[in-house]
């Protein structure tokens, strides 16, 4: 690797978007450097091995647009190596102790998803309405008795914001589905990352603190030492741009900084179980299974969890919170994720859940300042903002990542966005 002089491009971040950045300028052969804050490439598509002794995804672990998805593409490819399919999609729900069949779960998310399609639709609303979403739901659907427990799963789990945060225009604006379905890969989405952009250019434990853009070159600050570049490509998060973790020296353009705010980080946590198989067995729980426990709506927002359950058909499983109350925990810590989780569990299958446990883990991805929170959302009024993220600053700065993709908060939208931001920085900045 060369050491650290002048390189045509820096790629600050070794996430999806990075990787695939610094992949294609090495492929049009200019010199190029990949760097990392942490020890590890991957970013928020992460599989670690250590905490159960098994593939265990900390962040992405659906594959989705799976039938576009060119990471799953990838992965096919290496039999040897990965086991990836489709999901074929089971549902489990509970109300209290009693299992119900869920069809008046699956009543109000259709009603839901109908909804946010209608405001999503050019065709229907000329106008996008960049409202929070919550003011488009008529209170019938609101006041219904598994509100909470939809609006966790499609609401808070999946946009990583409540209702009243979320804004149909983001989607309409800025998302474009590239397939359908979602998969699954056995040995994890990090692990499969990390195969597919093997052998690439990154240093490791190098914080980028000091972009300065005042010279013909950029000189690029980090904990062990300056980089002098003709172009850099940032990857980042937009809870890390907006937090002020790099400083541009000078200041960028005003409406960048609008952008890193409006368009920032949603909160969406795992809390993962390992059970003993008996656990599975007793219950009858089937691998992948989805599984709804009745959220209760006495908060103003939904507290409560979207679970997978035997996942891969290991003996782990997820139960995932969203939005507020994924702050909420977030801000309590490790510990307090975890009780609410059995606890939980516990409100449908009784206290025997303690005698299967085997280890539980949380995640806190707010809490790391390298990533500050899940994924990217425009705030209701902001949706026309994810185009100002994706500017560059003086053919020198350019912006990849989840939250400038076409198919935003995802693995396979942050590699497609290092790609095409890579083949710009190579188009306009005379390398
Ligand atoms: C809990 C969770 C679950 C998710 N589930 C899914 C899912 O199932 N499917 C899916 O497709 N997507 C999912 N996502 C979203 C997906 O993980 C992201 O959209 C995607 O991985 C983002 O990639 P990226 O390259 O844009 O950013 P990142 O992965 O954040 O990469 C940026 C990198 O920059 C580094 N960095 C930060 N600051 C500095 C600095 N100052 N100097 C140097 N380096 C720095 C970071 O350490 C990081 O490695 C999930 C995310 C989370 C958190």
């Amino acid at each position: 690797m060369k050491d650290f002089s002048d390189f045509d491009v820096v790629v600050i971040g070794a996430g999806a978007a990075g990787l695939s950045a610094t992949s294609e300028i090495i492929q049009k052969k200019k010199s190029v450097i990949c760097i990392e804050a942490t020890n590890t490439i991957g970013g928020r598509c992460y599989t670690d091995n250590s905490i159960f002794s098994l593939p265990c995804d900390l962040g992405a672990h659906w594959l989705h647009s799976f039938s576009g998805n060119q990471i799953a593409e990838y992965g096919k490819k290496q039999k040897e190596d990965f086991r990836i399919y489709k999901i074929n999609e089971k549902f489990l729900v509970y109300d209290g102790i009693k299992q119900v069949n869920g069809n008046n779960l699956f009543k109000i998310i259709d009603k839901l998803k109908s909804l946010k399609a209608k405001y999503s639709n050019t065709l229907l609303y000329k106008k996008c309405i960049d409202v929070p979403f919550s003011e488009l739901i008529p209170n019938e659907i609101k006041q219904n008795e598994w509100y909470h427990t939809a609006h966790q799963a499609i609401g808070a789990c999946l946009e990583g914001v409540d209702f009243d945060n979320f804004t149909t225009a983001d989607a309409y604006l800025n998302f474009k589905n590239t397939g359908v379905g979602d998969g699954f890969v056995k040995e994890g989405y990090g692990t499969l990352l990390a195969h597919y952009r093997k052998n690439l250019p990154v240093r490791l434990n190098t914080i980028v603190s000091e972009i300065d853009w005042s010279g013909p070159f950029l000189k690029i600050k980090t904990n062990s030492g300056t980089i002098k570049s003709k172009a850099c490509i940032i990857t980042v998060s937009t809870g890390v741009l907006n937090s002020g973790l790099i400083n541009f020296k000078p200041l960028l353009p005003p409406e960048k900084y609008e952008a890193f705010a409006g368009v920032n980080l949603g909160s969406y946590n795992h809390i993962i179980l390992q059970f003993k198989e008996d656990f599975y067995k007793y219950f009858n729980i089937q691998k992948d299974e989805y599984f709804f426990s009745k959220i209760n709506s006495l908060s103003s927002f939904p507290r409560g969890f979207f679970g997978t359950l035997k996942l891969h058909n290991s003996n782990l499983s997820y139960l995932d919170v969203g939005g507020k109350f994924a702050l909420e925990l977030e801000k309590e810590g490790l510990k307090a994720s975890v009780d609410f989780a059995i606890n939980t569990l516990k409100s449908s299958f009784g206290n025997i859940v303690d005698k299967y446990l085997i280890k539980s883990h949380a995640t806190l991805w707010g809490k790391n300042k390298f990533f500050s929170g899940a994924y990217s959302s425009a705030q209701p009024g902001k949706a026309h903002l994810r185009n100002n993220l994706k500017s560059s600053i003086a053919d020198k700065i350019f912006f990849a990542g989840e939250a400038i993709s076409k198919n935003y908060g995802t693995v396979h939208g942050a590699d497609m966005s290092g790609k095409e931001c890579a083949l710009m920085v190579i188009e306009t900045s005379k390398l």
